[in-house]
């Protein structure tokens, strides 16, 4: 057997806890310190000074010689500039490490690095960093040594945020004090906070490492610009759930232990549909913290390959013609009391409160579905949405069968009197036991998707932060909530309004509900006749978070400004064109220094094998096959190779980030397909010795 692993003792040993805070701080410290975390408001200097030197002895005896303010900048990854706990020598040389109260609850990284937007220009490069202290420090091992990591929220010198972390804790504030108007409408005097909780479920690849370091694709995009279909994808349904291979196995067992050294409950862990594609699940948690871990997973993700011999591409589409990557992220909410607002119990139709909440999540969802489509788009996943493998660009909610009925009954009637069951499932084998069945069967192809007891957002990237998602949909919901609280709390017969109000919300939004398949081309028409927004990409779904909608929504909330809004479409503008043109660069140089050179010579020898051929006095006919073939593909390939090189540098000249943005999308990717498409069936014909770069096969059947 194999050395065992103590889980509970291992778990959160990288975490400066909660429960590490009760231990090393006096009782009357620990007390403001939770308050705070739980109740907002600022600590006292001299408490931030006794907990900063707790944090810093814990981390020393640890291992630690620095500590980062760890933030998220508008780049969708984590930022880190490391400080030493040195401290100055005294006169006779020595020196004690030291961190103070100051250095743990404000930073002042140089900000003009990072994207802004034009928020903030070059010169007045100031920016903050701020503790936040709901989410719990924690120790980052890696060739710098130990690291002690505080996360904090990154403003501009005049406030305004810089990062995904500050709209995201703002949501959440709006969210809480909206839910819990509703809340008490009830008569719930319990709680005292809702809080929202998400779970992400990471979708990755891995690939050999010597594999990868061929493909300079994978190098510098995250994803193959070229690549024919290998004989065998997908199709046998042979990869999801199957046995998971010792190399692969190994890496999970790494990740695991080192994530829940880290605090994070890395849950499941299963093959997905494509070869060499996996998933792992860790249980929920408040959003912020699940924000925060999910950054974690991530990079652990991508460090543990590296012992591993791997790499994990954490890319939305590594390989064309096989199942991309997202991130489920499932989001409930929950009140300190522990009643999660979005549990039906086992009559929906007579458990009122749900079923406003169901109506105002239809509405917040229907209302401004094109900004819940914006916050999931990232560059690489304009290749899943609409792709017909991954939720399709159209937001649509997915209720199931038996909340669909209540809903219809409520809209035809006015009330929901029966409900479905779900009954027995009879396995019709007498050893195996018999199930209660759910309610409602699963739905895969829904962006938004009611699953028992959360929404599971579907349409959320690989590769992206789930902040935007989050902090988007708190907001929504936040607005649906305020509207219906104003209405209820000066209703005199509360009891009818809030029949009439659910009522209202379902009828009026209950276009948004779509049970069926949303892979298929009808949905696609049934969607524009119901007049649902079908944004295609990234870039057009931009300009949505600056309508006079989306601004009215998010600064009556204070999560957004209006200027921060402008800035953050600009950075999208300016993060797809370098995106694009970074692949552009990538294609040019494998095309015109591997691929092409290495097919010419191919060609060459095939000429050769021609002449002295015929010399011999035989035909030849099926080496001059080949090499018309051969001579036809390179010739495509070469002038869409020049074709690629001339709109690629017109694009780099162009001056407006939005114009930019649209003539990549328009016409560079257009030049870079067609520069594919010769190069791949080149692949089919050239020698496979002489191929230049990894096949699809090599990449996803040698891990
Ligand atoms: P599936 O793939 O079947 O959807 P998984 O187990 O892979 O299920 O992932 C489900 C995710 O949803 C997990 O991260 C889980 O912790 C999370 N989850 C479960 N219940 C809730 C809830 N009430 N709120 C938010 N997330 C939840
Ligand atoms: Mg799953």
């Amino acid at each position: 057997m194999s050395e065992t692993l103590n889980v509970e003792t291992i778990f959160g040993e990288k975490v400066f806890t909660v429960e590490k805070m009760r231990e090393r701080l006096t009782r009357k410290v620990f007390q403001e310190v939770k308050r705070v975390m739980d109740y907002g408001g600022e600590l006292s200097m001299a408490t931030a000074d006794v907990v900063a030197k707790a944090m810093k002895d814990w981390a020393v005896e640890n291992g630690a010689t620095h500590y980062t303010h760890w933030f998220q900048p508008l780049t969708g990854i984590t930022a880190e500039k490391h400080d030493s706990f040195v401290s100055h020598p005294d006169a006779e040389g020595k020196m004690l490490m030291e961190f103070s109260g100051k250095e743990l609850i404000k930073g002042e990284p140089d900000a003009s690095s990072f994207p802004s937007g034009g928020l903030r220009a070059t010169f007045e490069a100031r920016g903050y960093t701020a503790w936040d202290i709901t989410s719990p420090a924690f120790l980052k091992e890696s060739g710098c040594g130990v690291i002690l990591c505080i996360p904090t929220a990154f403003c501009s010198y005049t406030g305004e945020a810089l990062d995904k972390k500050t709209p995201l804790l703002r949501s959440m504030e709006a969210l809480n004090e909206q839910a819990l108007r509703i809340v008490r409408l009830f008569g719930d005097k319990e709680a005292t906070k809702v809080i929202a909780c998400v779970g992400a479920e990471q979708e990755y690849f891995l690939v050999d490492k010597d594999l990868f370091l061929q493909r300079k694709d994978l190098m510098f995009a995250g994803r193959t610009l070229f690549g024919a279909p290998a004989p065998k994808g997908q199709e046998m349904e042979d990869h999801y759930f199957g046995v998971i291979k010792e190399r692969v196995g190994a890496y999970m067992k790494d990740l695991n232990e080192e994530l829940w050294k880290l605090g994070v409950s890395a849950k499941t862990q299963h093959n997905e549909a494509a070869p060499a594609q996996h998933e792992l699940a860790p249980i929920y948690e408040t959003a912020n913290i699940a924000v925060d871990h999910n950054q974690l997973v991530m990079e652990a993700m991508k460090r543990i390959a590296y012992k591993h011999d791997l790499r994990c591409l954490l890319h939305e589409k590594p390989y064309t013609g096989v199942n991309g990557s997202g991130k489920h992220d499932n989001w409930s909410l929950t009140t300190d009391s522990g009643y999660n607002l979005l549990d039906p119990g086992d009559t929906p139709n007579k458990n009122i409160r749900f079923l406003l909440v169901l109506a105002c999540i239809l509405k917040a969802v229907d209302t401004h579905a094109d900004l819940l489509r914006q916050s999931a788009a990232d560059v690489g996943n304009d290749h899943r949405l609409g792709a017909n493998e991954a939720p399709p660009a159209i937001m649509s909610v997915f209720l199931g069968d038996q909340l669909e009925d209540v809903v219809r009954q409520l809209v035809e009637t006015g009330d929901a009197a029966k409900v479905k069951q779900g009954g027995r499932l009879e396995t019709g084998v007498s050893t195996l036991p018999d199930f209660e069945k759910d309610a409602t069967d699963r739905n895969r192809t829904s962006p938004f998707a009611f699953t028992g007891n959360k929404f599971e957002f579907r349409t959320v990237g690989s590769a992206d932060s789930i902040a935007s998602p989050n902090t988007t949909l708190n907001a929504i919901v936040a607005e649906a909530f305020c509207e219906a609280a104003d209405r209820l709390e000066q209703a005199e017969d509360f009891d009818l309004a809030v029949h009439d109000l659910i009522k209202e919300y379902m009828t009026k939004h209950q276009r948004i509900i779509f049970n069926g398949d949303g892979y298929s081309d009808e949905w696609v028409a049934e969607a524009k006749r119901r007049g649902l927004p079908n944004i295609g990409s990234m870039i057009e779904a931009a300009s949505t978070i600056t309508t006079d909608k989306a601004v009215a929504l998010f600064e009556k909330f204070g999560i957004f400004t209006r200027v921060e809004l402008e800035s953050r479409e600009e950075i999208i503008y300016e993060t797809y064109a370098k995106t694009i043109n970074i692949e552009a660069l990538t294609m040019i140089d494998m095309a015109g220094k591997d691929i092409i050179p290495a097919a010419a010579s191919y060609a060459g020898s095939l000429a050769n094998a021609v002449i002295a051929v015929k010399e011999a006095g035989a035909t030849a006919a099926a080496q001059t096959e080949m090499l018309l073939e051969v001579d036809g593909l390179l010739a495509d390939a070469k002038q869409a190779l020049n074709t690629l090189r001339e709109v690629e540098a017109k694009a780099s000249a162009i001056a407006d980030a939005k114009e930019q943005a649209f003539y990549y999308k328009d016409t560079v990717r257009v030049a870079m397909d067609v520069l594919r498409a010769p190069i791949d069936r080149l692949e089919m014909v050239v020698d496979s010795k002489v191929w230049p770069i990894p096949t699809y096969g090599d990449l996803m059947f040698e891990v």
